[in-house]
């Protein structure tokens, strides 16, 4: 059975809710390093000969257009990850309307292919933003992979839908890809990505990725460029948080090469259109917004 192999594509000042994280205004002050961290990891998807999605943030994509260009060359499906990297839950409808669709938009300028794509920043959507998934439709997307189904710093949400399903409301339908979690101790645990994948030793993420296999359901793997980066500079946070982001930065590019050894993997779209026909429906009213 096949996974999915996913990059969210933004700098390293694009940390949430923290005080000294740079504003918007004043990203384009900052030294990027959001290049030379992806290309190493184009270099390692290509010596590995895997394909994944790149969630590219709207503002990275409309600076480094070459970035997205030179993904979508390489053969990767290029998605987004909205605009301006601002929680779900913090937005209006009207504002994260905007948002997913002005990345939509410079995405698919830059490459001439649509974005067919989703991921919020942080996984904010939440219970408290039940219009999510309808105005991700009316923004243009035929899928999202923004649900988190375990508590978390920002989002997450308490559903027992862990697979892939076709989700239904007002506007229509639209895949949705949860972040990949697996039970333990009756309490749903994430292992594949980000700080988990960071924290956790290899052997561990392996054999809970084996068990998610065997519960049919595809492991979702996700990174951030930053996440191959060590000498990246540090912002100031408490010592959990700075625990948190900053944990094994070098580790991540020996486990990113284990996974794709002993992993099959491919992007969202092409697992979406060789599995859409056993997608579970379900009705988004009934079940997501009624999930606290
Ligand atoms: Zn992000």
């Amino acid at each position: 059975m096949k996974s999915i192999f996913t990059i969210d594509i933004e700098d390293w000042f694009h940390i949430l809710d923290l005080d000294s994280a740079p504003e918007l205004r004043q990203w384009d002050r900052l030294p990027s390093r959001v290049e030379g961290n992806f290309r190493k990891l184009l270099d390692i998807f290509d010596e590995m000969g895997v394909r994944v999605t790149c969630f590219f943030l709207g503002w990275v994509a409309e600076r480094f257009p070459n970035l997205v260009k030179d993904a979508a060359g390489r053969g990767h499906e290029t998605a987004s990850h909205g605009y301006s990297h601002a929680l779900v839950y913090r937005m209006s409808e009207d504002e994260f309307l905007d948002d997913a669709v002005k990345s939509r938009k410079i995405i698919e300028d830059i490459t001439g292919e649509p974005v067919r794509g989703y991921r919020a920043a942080g996984f904010s959507a939440t219970e408290d933003t039940p219009w999510f998934f309808e105005k991700l439709i009316e923004a243009g997307y035929s899928y999202d992979s923004s649900v988190f189904p375990a508590s978390r710093g920002h989002g997450g949400m308490d559903i027992d839908h862990y697979a892939p399903h076709l989700v239904k409301c007002g506007a229509g339908e639209l895949v949705e890809i949860p972040l990949t979690v697996i039970d333990v101790i009756g309490r749903p645990h994430c292992f594949f990505g980000g700080g988990y994948l960071r924290l956790y030793p290899y052997f561990l993420i392996r054999k809970m990725a084996l068990k998610v296999l065997d519960e049919h359901r595809p492991v979702v793997f996700y990174v951030h460029p930053r996440e191959v980066d060590p000498d990246q500079p540090r912002l100031s946070m408490n010592m959990k948080r700075r625990f948190k982001t900053y944990v094994n930065l070098k580790t991540t590019e020996d486990k990113i090469r284990k996974i794709l050894r002993d992993f099959d993997v491919t992007t969202c779209a092409s697992y979406i259109n060789e599995n859409v026909g056993v997608f579970r429906e379900v009705c988004a009213e009934e079940e997501y917004v009624g999930a606290v």
